[in-house]
């Protein structure tokens, strides 16, 4: 054990004091000791070790934010396990203002009493999408507990087999509706539900019809959907309410980023749907919540619910959430949320981008790729674009060398050739893609 240095001897080393004004004393001095018992367990396991150098390591990463800037390379713009929809700068903005201070939240100004932390952000969201009235809360996920926690407790929900999907993360809309309390039934087969199906399953229990956006598979072949219509005014004569869960919930006609025919928000509600729920963070392009839109009467039901305040956002994620709203006000602030960016950039500007991160990088060709919107819209669907293809035998190690850059990046591996999209790299972060190229090479 003679190896070891002593405890002292490590916590008087410049490099490690330096640590000391950003960690603190005791922290300092708690790493060191776990570097010692690592090292000592080494020694008497007949290993080497170097317990001065191993604490440095751990210090440093005590130090460092654990949540680190990755550039994305992957094609896929909306990247669940990367973060979702990057933020627009009115949005962070927004975010810093409302976050650094204090704020109107609860509070109304006119009147110089507690006021609704809802109220401001709902009526813009519900003009945007073409809804009597909005809710937000946590996340999507969270918007289906309160829906169904509020209508259907007890009571019976009508689900097309069809559509009993997992979304990811282990959200399964069967096991969301037992944790609510709702009774699932089950109309319909694999691939086909018709009208008739709800109406036979239809009982004094039965509180909603539900349907779910596929999200992340499609069904091909031998068919038959719901009919939207048919089914609105199926339940309006039934009086039961008809739910549904967009998930990633397109705001508009999305063929104008050469992306196929996508049903809205605005179309599902136009057509008789009483409440949708829809992702903050997916299409929107916006923070990490959930947004309910529908008719007065059900969302009032739903504000009335104690666990609303289980599910509440706070207040940044209401600014940005705003912020991100009044972006998609006009064609032209939209294309400042950086998704939009990402739709609407042509395949020339993305290969004269391309063009620069190879100049200066000095490895990869540009290669036609098809990237693909992800986070559960549009299931399939995809968009052309340009990657930086880099030839090599040793395709993971690359990969594997590009996630350890300054700024990690990753990639995608097709066909063992390493290829870096460009339409989900943000242009801003191009320079930073060809060091990391670079310094992988
Ligand atoms: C993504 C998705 C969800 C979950 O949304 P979160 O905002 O992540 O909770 C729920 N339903 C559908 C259909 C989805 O696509």
């Amino acid at each position: 054990m003679r190896g070891l240095p002593a405890v002292h001897r490590l916590l008087s080393e410049p490099a490690i004091v330096a640590y000391e004004d950003s960690l603190g004393r005791e922290a300092v001095k708690a790493l060191a000791r776990e570097a010692l018992e690592r090292g000592r367990a080494a020694l008497s396991a007949g290993h080497a070790f170097d317990t001065e150098r191993r604490l440095l390591a751990d210090l440093e990463a005590a130090a460092t934010a654990q949540l680190q800037p990755v550039i994305n390379a992957t094609g896929i713009l909306v990247h669940t396990n990367l973060g979702r929809a990057p933020l627009a700068r009115a949005a962070l903005d927004a975010a810093e203002l409302i976050g650094a201070g204090y704020s109107n939240l609860e509070y109304d100004l006119y009147d110089g009493r507690r006021g609704s932390r809802y109220e401001r952000v709902s009526a813009r969201l519900a003009r945007l999408f073409g809804a009597e009235d909005a809710l937000v809360v946590n996340n999507c996920a969270a918007a289906m507990l309160l829906l169904l926690d509020t209508f259907a407790r007890g009571r019976e929900c009508i689900v097309a087999r069809s559509e009993l999907v997992e979304i990811g993360g282990g959200f399964r809309i069967p096991d969301v509706l037992e944790r609510s309390g709702a009774r699932l039934v089950e109309i319909g087969t694999t691939n086909k539900a018709r009208v008739a199906d709800v109406a036979r399953a239809l009982s004094p229990q039965t509180a909603l019809i539900l349907r779910t956006h596929r999200s992340n598979f499609s069904l091909e072949g031998f068919v038959e959907e719901l009919d939207a219509r048919e089914l609105a005014a199926f339940a309006r004569r039934s009086g039961v309410m008809l739910v549904e869960d967009l998930g990633s919930g397109a705001l508009l006609d999305m063929t104008a980023f050469g992306l196929p025919r996508e049903r809205t928000v605005r179309e599902a509600l136009e057509e008789g749907v009483a409440v949708v729920a829809v992702s903050g963070d997916k299409l929107f392009g916006g923070p990490q919540c959930g947004m309910l839109l529908g008719s007065t009467l059900a969302l009032g039901r739903m504000r009335g619910n104690p666990l609303l305040r289980a599910l509440r956002v706070d207040k940044t994620t209401l600014a940005m959430l705003d912020a991100t709203a009044r972006s998609h006000e006009s064609d032209a602030t939209r294309l400042a949320i950086p998704l939009y960016a990402m739709l609407a950039a042509s395949v020339d500007e993305l290969q004269r981008r391309g063009e620069a991160v190879i100049a200066r990088a000095g490895h990869g060709r540009l290669v036609a790729t098809r990237a693909a919107v992800g986070g559960g819209a549009l299931p399939g669907a995809t968009l052309a674009s340009m990657a930086i293809a880099i030839d090599t035998p040793d395709a993971d190690g690359v990969a594997r060398r590009l996630r350890s850059a300054r700024t990690p990046v990753i990639a995608r591996i097709e066909e063992a050739l390493v290829l870096l999209d460009l339409r989900s790299v943000l242009a801003a972060e191009d320079m930073a893609l060809a060091d990391a190229i670079a310094a992988a090479l």
